[in-house]
């Protein structure tokens, strides 16, 4: 489904030779002050925060905000953006999602605000951006925080403009499955200068000073060996998006025409990273639903992912609390919704096959 990407051997080799003459393995040593700031400069944004993954990245920024009683989120994400509001002892409350581009709907959003809301925490699904001006707007009205789930959308751009720079802060992600990765890694993006001093302090349990500690904090340090792997990989982002983009071209033309399924489309105005290519089986339409087709794909060795099933709010560690009858159009695409293989070296042949499994050309392999 998906093959984490590495740089060439000797580039890493390089990279990391130096931290046998520091002997300096993690606490912010040189590769992680080097990678923050090309971090910084890659997404177009003014502060960047490297954390060692991307979910303590977003437990630690919403720590660092103070926040109390209920955030409108979706339930059509990972399992680590509902976590995050549970773990830092706050009540998500999901709202539905657009039918088109599986992003929160403003309308849905600002209709479940009440005097308990203290944010919105909004997710670019599959690299799909969110209708940001929309939610600015209702976060202004109601004096709210708006923290972005930009895991699947790193170094996106929206006329120019990056997408860590939306929203009072934005989480990345650099997991090992993502477009990018530094084996694990993350870092939150913000404008105000406050909060970079609190960030960093929390990814250090709350150290200040050899004798202060201010905050409760945490470990969410990168190490020395992660960053480094970061940096190599950021030298072939772009030709490997460039890659994958060939590969979602063959996909779109391929898949345009099959009845029944319905396929990723580009936004305007966007510059995508290609993370990701999701389907949509319309069970009546297609004659089969998106567990049988899926099945027939996995019986031929292709494994295409069930992404986002099933929603968070429907997880066990969170059962009786919340009713995916609320959230109808989620809890429908979780069920119509697949991933497909989607790597920068995955072979034409490959996507062919894949498609013409999914277009019933290969009738034989049922
Ligand atoms: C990957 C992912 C995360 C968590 O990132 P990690 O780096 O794996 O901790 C959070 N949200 C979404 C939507 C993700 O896909």
């Amino acid at each position: 489904m998906t093959k984490a990407t590495l740089p060439p051997i000797e580039e890493y080799i390089e990279e990391i030779k130096s931290i046998w003459d520091s002997h300096w393995l993690t606490n912010m040593g040189d590769k992680h002050i080097a990678f923050q700031k090309q971090l910084e400069e890659y997404l177009k944004v003014p502060h960047a925060e490297l954390m060692v993954n991307g979910h303590m990245a977003l437990e630690l920024v919403i720590q660092a905000f103070e926040l109390k009683g209920e955030v409108i989120t979706s339930p059509f994400t990972f399992a680590s953006t509902t976590h995050a509001i549970v773990r830092n002892g706050l009540r998500p409350v999901f709202a539905d999602i657009k039918e088109d581009d599986c992003t929160l709907d403003p309308e849905e959003v600002e209709s479940l605000i009440t005097d308990k809301t203290c944010a919105i925490l909004p997710v670019h699904v599959y690299g799909n951006l969110c209708d940001a001006e929309a939610i600015r707007d209702i976060a202004q009205r109601h004096d709210l925080k708006v923290i972005y789930d930009a895991a699947h959308a790193f170094g996106e751009e929206h006329d120019g403009i990056g997408v860590g720079t939306f929203g009072d802060a934005s989480m990345f992600s650099f997991h090992a499955t993502k477009v990018f990765n530094s084996i694990e890694g993350g870092c939150v993006c913000f404008s105000e200068d406050r909060y970079k001093d609190k960030l960093y302090n929390l990814k250090n349990f709350g150290i200040r000073g050899p004798e202060v500690v201010e905050s409760v904090g945490a470990n969410a340090k990168m190490n020395e060996f992660q960053a480094a792997m970061g940096i190599c990989n950021l030298k072939h982002l772009d030709e490997n998006i460039q890659l994958r983009k060939a590969i979602v071209r063959r996909y779109q033309e391929r898949l345009s025409d099959v009845k029944g399924i319905r396929i990723w489309k580009e936004q305007s105005n966007v510059k995508h990273n290609y993370s990701y290519f999701p389907i949509f089986v319309d069970e009546k339409e297609y004659g089969m639903d998106r567990n049988s087709l899926f099945d027939v794909l996995d019986r031929n060795g292709i494994g295409a992912r069930k992404y986002f099933y099933p929603l968070t709010s429907e997880f066990d560690a969170y059962k009786g609390m919340f009713d995916a009858n609320r959230t109808p159009v989620a809890f429908r695409l979780s069920n119509q919704v697949m991933t497909l293989p989607l790597y920068p070296d995955l072979q034409t042949e490959i996507v062919d096959h894949i498609c013409d499994i999914i277009a019933g050309n290969a009738a034989h392999n049922l």
